[in-house]
């Protein structure tokens, strides 16, 4: 019974639930149950059954009220960046340790009026920073595909309880890739939409000129719902756009003007920039993308070569505005107003000091560092402002591609999802960050739509997603792109095989601890 309830995806449910065959309440402890039985994956942060079961109870009288609000029941959680009134609020980071918000994030407070049941908080990189979500204080979160392998990062948490069902969708953060690499990695599809678009009223603030929110579930068509119930202008947030509210899901699927039956893509222009393809790109990462690229193509696409020719400069321009920016907000964790404390000092200074020293991991310290010698009086031209006049070179370089194309496509990531514990220099999580940065440094919306599956023998069956980046505002166009393709194919709907029907093996927990020692993949 519950097998089915739990993978349904959004649209299903919320047709359930209004047809009266099944309550929130249900709802709420059927997927309450996967959770626990999945415990081991490391998705969830916080959870709180009766604080849901109230969440729940109350759905269900408004369902009873005949209240129509779209996501009205629907179970869903939050990345653990996000405050939440009734949940601890951690970021990832000892330095929230026990932190309380009086507040919901505007993301949460609109996914709350529109109906949504919270699950709980999802693992995530410390303060949104990394790749893999091995920065997380709380532990790594494992791969459903692979319990050996990370679920790429930050949003880390997301990413792996869509793919396990453990919750039909989820909110992620993408600053340089955190909803759509995780998405890639674990098979789901996830859209950070234009920056501007969602409020960042009450996300733990990472680097404020490229944070956006966005969402992950496993089809697009879930992904719009959400993201129509979370999006719109909030006077709160100075950067939001203004713009009317807007139905993503109508925009999906609307017909393109002139496509003809069985071609809903005609006469869409994909551009395919040649440093998206680069002769190191995996073979396995290659083929897949190249594979749903021809579907679009069947669908009616035509593909056009383009160029971005700074996407490598893409990552040292990212590497010094977001700790830049970094460097700045998290200036505020000083032991006072919120969090934690370092148990013992001798004056206010060395509270400051030691409460730092203690509540900050090893990535968040290095990136206040950077930010801190970029933005010093002395340094300050030659690389934040340097990197800042790259980054308006990038967009420009993505308005001159729109000129020949309605959407550009590529990999999300130059690799499958990596083995736990077996990156551990910075530059190579840096490194990986390569086709997500341009989109956010322009401020682009961009999707990870699931592409196949990797075929070689070391990560064979493991994962891998199509990029498609849109215009400003493009979200739509994206969504129905994205539509089409699930329409006419089927990788978003595979599972991954062991973590569905049965509780993860026996001694997981000490492939992490002992790099190298990781399971072998499980397909
Ligand atoms: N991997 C990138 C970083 O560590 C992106 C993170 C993100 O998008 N939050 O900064």
């Amino acid at each position: 019974m519950s097998g089915g309830l739990t993978d349904a995806g959004v649209a299903e449910l919320a047709r359930r639930l209004r047809a009266r065959e099944v309550s929130a309440q249900e709802l709420a402890q059927a997927f309450g149950q996967r959770i626990e039985a999945q415990a081991a994956l490391g998705a969830f942060l916080a959870r709180d059954e009766a604080l849901t079961l109230e969440q729940a109870r109350a759905a269900d009288a408004r369902l009873a009220a005949g209240d129509a609000a779209p996501l009205l029941g629907v179970p869903i959680a939050h990345k653990d960046i996000f405050v939440t009134r009734g949940w601890p609020t951690t970021a990832g980071s000892k330095m929230l340790q026990g932190y309380q918000s009086p507040f919901d994030a505007t993301v949460v407070q609109r996914l709350a009026e529109a109906g949504c049941v919270t699950l709980g908080k999802l693992n995530c990189d410390e303060f949104a920073m990394g790749s893999a979500n091995e920065n997380s204080a709380y532990g790594p979160v494992r791969n459903p595909w692979d319990r050996g392998r990370v679920p790429g990062g930050s949003s880390g948490g997301t990413a792996a309880a869509v793919a396990a069902r453990l919750l039909p969708a989820a909110t992620g953060t993408d600053t340089g890739g955190s909803i759509r690499q995780p998405a890639s990695f674990c098979g789901v599809t996830g859209i950070k939409p234009t920056y501007g678009v969602c409020s960042r009223y009450g996300m733990v603030a990472f680097a404020s000129s490229l944070d956006q929110a966005g969402v992950m579930a496993r089809s697009a068509e879930d992904c719009a719902l959400l993201l129509s119930a979370m999006s719109g202008f909030d006077a709160r947030d100075a950067t939001s756009a203004q713009r009317p509210p807007q139905d993503y899901a109508q925009a999906m699927r609307t017909a393109r003007q002139g496509a003809a039956a069985g071609k809903p893509l005609q006469g869409l222009r994909i551009g395919l920039p040649q440093e998206f393809f680069p002769a190191a790109l995996a073979a396995d990462v290659g083929g897949a993308v190249r594979a749903a690229l021809a579907e679009l193509q069947k669908l009616g696409a035509t593909l056009v070569d383009v160029s971005l020719p700074r996407t490598e400069l893409s990552i040292p321009v990212y590497y010094i505005i977001a700790p830049a920016e970094a460097s700045s907000n998290l200036s505020r964790f000083d032991g006072v107003k919120f969090g934690f404390r370092a148990a013992e000092y001798a004056d206010l200074l060395d509270m400051y000091k030691k409460t730092r020293a203690q509540g900050f991991g090893a990535e968040v310290k290095r990136r206040i560092m950077i930010g801190t010698y970029v933005l010093s009086h002395g340094y300050y031209d030659a690389y934040y402002l340097q990197a800042q006049k790259l980054r308006r070179m990038i967009a420009d370089d993505f308005q001159a591609c729109f000129e020949r194309c309605d959407l550009i496509a590529g990999p999300v990531a130059p690799s499958v999802a990596w083995a736990l514990g077996q990156q551990r220099d910075p530059l190579q999580d840096y490194l990986a960050d390569i086709f997500t940065l341009p989109a956010s440094l322009a401020g682009l919306p961009g999707m990870s739509v699931p592409a196949g599956f990797a075929a070689s023998a070391g990560s064979g069956g493991l994962p891998v997603g199509l990029q498609l980046i849109g215009n400003y505002f493009q979200e739509g166009a994206l969504l129905h792109a994205a539509h089409a393709l699930q329409q006419a194919t089927d990788w978003h709907l595979k599972e991954p095989p062991g973590s569905l029907r049965s509780p993860p093996p026996e001694g997981v927990s000490a492939a992490w601890e002992r790099p190298g020692a990781a399971e072998e993949p499980t397909l």
